[in-house]
Parts: structure tokens; C-alpha cells; sequence
């Protein structure tokens, strides 16, 4: 496939709208694609117009190798903030702009066309190339919860999942749990406040525990990746009137967690303060978890990774992230395999206005990746 082809195909699913959702399109569009060239998919439908895809090549009965994308991405905010329109996939030299070009349609697109362009060459190889194309994965890793499930990652060997990396391998990133808290007072005139309890300072008293307790389990435990767990009360709301004791008031805090002190143990300890708290004279505070992805670890001397880093003359960084993927459910089965995240893509650009992928990387990564498969599957 000549470089033209291999840019208009990125153009083509920047330009399909997958906004949180609509990823029924970009699967559609990527499954003809590969039926094209003689590679079977199957389209794993998670709701309305959303809809995963997977993909298999076969060629002996040797090693599994997953690669994995997400064809959802993030709203593009005030779309008159941006220099290139972000679903116009306009080129500038060596950067083509849009939203998902770093995160991570990019890395989608290289991953279909290296599985395509090894099929065409007919390159000897023993074992099976799967591509896992997910849905939602920026608002809950969906696809990749309903795909692990339902057992798309039981005979996997290997995984690369294809976040923009830039050249370094991500072999563990944090975890990360969304939570809140509703604390239930009583209202009465502020004037007579022995009528009511405080609904705001009940939830006071949780943030200053919270904050004490995650402050401690950040000095105690660490990560030499990834650093510390990080904890911020982010949302807060309560009350409804200036000279009324509060009777409701809420907040909803976000953790960024790592292995050494994982996520169960967190929601615990927040449970605990909770429950101690409630134990107070007309205290009646409620947790619920909204959200809970485990931090993961590769080995970063799996065969994997060796198998990446003899394609280059420098070894490449090994790094961790603050940021979690797909891994974070793909890595909940029971069956255990090597990962990687490695993908085309400027780092720090993700979610942002003007988002880019440099033309060189991306087509470099369409080679790399079959360098990669053919090595690892040889
Ligand atoms: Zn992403």
C-alpha cells in the first residue's frame, strides 16, 4: 500500500464523528477495509451504534498477538478554538491535525494497515495477529470490559495496545477510581441551627479524614514508575439558600492509584472513614463508587518487549503513566499475558485543541508493528 493510501485511511476515520460513542461507523468502515484485503472480522455490537470489532489472521498455530485501539474520542470542546477544523483531518507539512489523531486513531489505522500490507506480501509467519478494536474506552474502557468477558482475550500471548507513546514503552500506568459522597443533614432557619445538622460540615469532616488518611498512604507507599497515589476532591456542592442549615450537600473526588497500594484497599479505607464518621450523632453520609480501573503492571523483561526493542538500534525508554487504558480491563482476566502500550502519537497532546499526529511517526509505526508481529510470531 503506497503512503497515500495509508494517510487517506486515517483521514477517512478522523473525519467519521466517534465522539463518546458512534463507534459503530469507524467499525463498519475498518472491517470493509480489512474484508478488502481477505482478513475476516467479527462485529461485537456493545449498544446502539456502538460496536466493537475483531479481527483475526491466522497463519499456524504459533503465538497469539493482540493489538488493540479505541475508536471513541473525546468531545473537541469549542470547535472555534481550533486552528484546523478537528474532524476536517487537515495536513500541514508533517502533521496531520484532528481530533483522534494522537489518541488514538492513529495507532488504530497503523495496526489495521500492518495487518493488511503483511497479508498482501504473504511474509512468512506462525501464530495469529488479532486486532481488538473497542468501544468507549475514554468514558469507562468499555469495550474492553465487554471483549474480556466475553473471553476475546483468553488466547492472547501478547498485547500491544497502540496509545500514542512516541517512541517509549509504557509497561504499567496508575489506576484510577471516581467516587462520591452525599452527606444527608437536616434543614432548619440558620438562626436556629440546634433544629437541623449541618449537612456540609458532616462532609467537611470527610474531607479533612480523606485528605489526612490519602496524604499518609502517599508518603508510605510508592511506585518507582509511577510515583505516588494522587488524591483530589474535585466536585463539591451543597446547600440551597444563604440563611438555611444545609440538609444535602456532595462531593466527588478522583484517585489516581498503583499497584503497591491498589484499589480495593483504597475504597476500604474510604468506606472506613465513612462508617466512622456515621457512627457521629446524626451523621448520615453515603459513598457510592462510580468508577474503578485497577493500575497494571507488564513485565517490562517480557518477551514482549524484546521483541520490540531488537527492532530499534537504542533501546526505548521503558515509562509508566499517570493515564489509564483498555489494559486496565483486559488485564482482569483470568488468563495472563504480556502487554505493552506502544503507538504512534505526541504524548501530551491528547484531548487537546489542535491535536496532531506527525505523518513520519504514524507511517513508521505501520512498518514497526510488522516488524514487530513478524518477530514475535516468528
Ligand atoms: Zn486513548
Amino acid at each position: 500500500m503506497g503512503n497515500e493510501e495509508k494517510i487517506a485511511i486515517l483521514q477517512e476515520l478522523i473525519r467519521i464523528k466517534s465522539v463518546n460513542g458512534n463507534e459503530g461507523e469507524v467499525a463498519a468502515y475498518l472491517n470493509q477495509l480489512l474484508n478488502q484485503h481477505g482478513i475476516q472480522g467479527e462485529i461485537i455490537s456493545h449498544t446502539e451504534g456502538r460496536d466493537n470489532l475483531v479481527a483475526t489472521y491466522h497463519n499456524g498455530q504459533g503465538r497469539v498477538l493482540g493489538l488493540s485501539g479505541h475508536m471513541d474520542v473525546v468531545s473537541a470542546g469549542d470547535e472555534s478554538n481550533w486552528t484546523y477544523p478537528p474532524f476536517a483531518a487537515e495536513i500541514k507539512g508533517n502533521r496531520l491535525y484532528g481530533r483522534g489523531a494522537t489518541d488514538m486513531k492513529s495507532g488504530l489505522a497503523a495496526m489495521v494497515i500492518a495487518m493488511i500490507e503483511l497479508k498482501e506480501s504473504g511474509k512468512p509467519f506462525n501464530g495469529t495477529i488479532k486486532l481488538l478494536a473497542t468501544v468507549g474506552e475514554e468514558v469507562g474502557e468499555l469495550g474492553s470490559e465487554q471483549l474480556t468477558k466475553a473471553g476475546y482475550v483468553d488466547d492472547l500471548d501478547g498485547l500491544i495496545i497502540g496509545e500514542p507513546t512516541n517512541y517509549h514503552l509504557m509497561y504499567t500506568h496508575m489506576g484510577s477510581i471516581n467516587y462520591t459522597v452525599v452527606s444527608h443533614g437536616k434543614e432548619a432557619h440558620s438562626s436556629m441551627p440546634q433544629e437541623g445538622y449541618n449537612a456540609i460540615n458532616h462532609l467537611n469532616e470527610f474531607i479533612t479524614r480523606a485528605n489526612e488518611q490519602m496524604d499518609a498512604l502517599a508518603n508510605d507507599f510508592q511506585n518507582s514508575a509511577l510515583g505516588k497515589t494522587i488524591h483530589n476532591v474535585t466536585v463539591i456542592n451543597g446547600g440551597n439558600q444563604v440563611n438555611s442549615i444545609p440538609s444535602q450537600a456532595q462531593l466527588q473526588g478522583n484517585i489516581r492509584s498503583i499497584p503497591e497500594f491498589p484499589n480495593d484497599q483504597i475504597i476500604d479505607l474510604l468506606q472506613k472513614i465513612v462508617d466512622e464518621l456515621n457512627e457521629g450523632t446524626n451523621y448520615h453520609l453515603e459513598l457510592t463508587i462510580d468508577y474503578n480501573k485497577i493500575p497494571v503492571k507488564a513485565n517490562p523483561d517480557s518477551s514482549l518487549i524484546h521483541h520490540i526493542q531488537k527492532q530499534f538500534k537504542q533501546p526505548l525508554p521503558l515509562v509508566g503513566a499517570a493515564a489509564t487504558t483498555d489494559a486496565a480491563e483486559f488485564t482482569k482476566s483470568a488468563h495472563s499475558f504480556d502487554f505493552v502500550v506502544f503507538g504512534p502519537g505526541v504524548v501530551n497532546l491528547p484531548h487537546q485543541i489542535d491535536e496532531y499526529v506527525e505523518i513520519d511517526n504514524y507511517l513508521d509505526m505501520i512498518d514497526t508493528y510488522q516488524a514487530i508481529i513478524l518477530s514475535y510470531l516468528a
